[in-house]
């Protein structure tokens, strides 16, 4: 686990081994922006899949959804967006940086200790043009969220999809947010992944499903293998919620700089939906067909961030031994990551570089890649370096193969935790 002293050691080896690097660092950066590496891409694509497999294919009453990021902006004025989705602003009266008014222990002050000037609304949507002229006619908006693509396409995906309330749609993708403070990493970007879920039931079953999903949630991190001391429930007081919820519970991270948001989960009611439906003039309620009743079902959304939720695995799992692991060894560091989030499931490394032993490697490489994993291949360098380049990206294990390899028929496999060496039959 990462302690706040160890961010910068932490961010360096993020760099250093392909997980998570500036965006744009040729030119010199764009503010908070961040690029995922060889390593980072394959952990955040397996994140993606875990959450995909718990939310949909593991489930009868749930599926899965690809909306633009650019909508018409009809949508955005419905959602209450264009007027509401902004943050409350003060400007430093010396250093004329801003900061969010709820980022500040004291709200007249900036972090320095200067005066601040008048609080004012920013409205966080990033604006863009559709078409070749740039007007108001022609204004358009990058998505704050996911979800709205998820109500707007709501009646769509009910009469084709042979769905009940209740039940979900899904959708994993990127969000755009003009934050005004950006910072500690991926934690808040302004270009970042979300994956939430519209669950739309009964008014009545509403606060059942609310805590059916609190529940859910919770545990798909445990699963993942966050330590549970991190993890913590957070409930929204009711003068704090946003302007469509009647009511948020958060899932929270003990970060180093302390707790955060990692994921929302809401009572939206049916405000989107009955805002989409008086906005667009189309019918978006459903029909019972036990009760002979019409009515505009509730939500309950689980709203993740994939780049948060990947920053707390990686914090929670990264492990640094300043004497090594064995205490009288040069400083390593281990990424004690579940397997099933890491980047490689297995490293095969030829002991020496020998034709036949190469030869063999690389068959035992193409049978694991014909069994679905994915493997890295290294045959250069000393044995005890590359096991630990691959305990750094945390690869749970290591098959070597040497020149017993090819009388018996067995590799040593290493596991990345204990270091036990075994020897294992092809
Ligand atoms: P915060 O209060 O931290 O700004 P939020 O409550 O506005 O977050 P939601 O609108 O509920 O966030 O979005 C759902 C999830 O999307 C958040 O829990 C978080 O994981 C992720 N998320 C939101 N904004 C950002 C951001 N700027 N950078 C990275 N992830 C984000």
């Amino acid at each position: 686990m990462v302690s706040e002293s160890q961010m910068n050691e932490f961010t360096a080896w993020a760099k250093r081994r392909g997980v998570i690097f500036p965006s744009s660092e040729i030119y010199g950066g764009l503010g908070s922006s961040y690029d995922y590496g060889p390593v980072g891409v394959e952990m955040k694509n397996r994140l993606k899949t875990s959450w995909w497999r718990s939310m949909v294919h593991e489930r009868q009453d749930v599926v899965g959804l690809d909306s633009a990021i650019i909508l018409n902006p009809a949508v955005w004025q419905a959602s209450g967006h264009l007027d509401n989705f902004s943050d409350l602003m003060v400007e430093d009266l010396k250093t004329h940086k801003r900061y969010r008014v709820e980022d500040l222990d004291d709200p007249t002050k900036s972090p320095e200790g200067n005066p601040v000037g008048e609080a004012k609304q920013f409205n966080v949507m990033f604006k863009t043009f559709v078409g070749p002229v740039e007007d108001d006619a022609s204004t358009a908006y990058l998505r704050p969220e996911t979800c709205q693509g998820i109500f707007i396409d709501f009646k769509q995906i009910l009469e084709t999809s042979r769905q009940r309330v209740p039940f979900g749609i899904a959708q994993i993708g990127k969000s755009f947010r003009n934050e005004i403070t950006p910072g500690n990493l991926t934690f808040r970007t302004r270009e970042f992944e979300q994956m939430e879920m519209e669950f739309f039931v009964r008014e009545e079953e509403a606060n059942k499903w609310f805590d059916y999903w609190v529940e859910a949630r919770f545990q798909w991190y445990l699963d993942l293998g966050i330590r549970k001391e991190n993890l913590r429930l957070f409930k929204h007081p009711k003068a704090k919620l946003a302007h469509y919820s009647k009511g948020t519970t958060d899932i929270e991270y003990k970060f180093p700089w302390g707790w955060g948001e990692l994921e929302g989960i809401a009572n939206r009611g049916n405000f989107d939906l009955v805002q989409h439906q008086k906005n667009s003039g189309k019918d978006l309620s459903v029909f019972d067909e036990e009760t002979r009743e019409k009515f505009v079902p509730w939500v309950i959304e689980p709203a993740g961030g994939v780049d948060r939720a990947l920053l707390a695995i990686l914090l929670d799992a990264w492990k640094f031994f300043q004497k090594g692991r064995k205490e009288d060894g040069e400083p390593e560091t281990v990424l004690e990551v579940a397997p099933t989030l890491a980047a490689y499931d297995a490293a095969v490394l030829p002991l020496v570089k020998k034709p036949e032993l190469l030869k063999m490697s690389q068959k035992l490489v193409a049978s694991l890649r014909a069994a679905g994993k994915h493997v890295f291949y290294d045959e250069s360098g000393s044995i005890g370096r590359r096991y630990r380049r691959m305990d750094e990206i945390g690869t749970p294990i290591c098959y070597t193969v040497d020149f017993e390899s090819l009388d018996d028929k067995k590799v040593t496999a290493r596991d990345r935790d204990s270091m036990k060496q075994t020897r294992v039959t092809l």
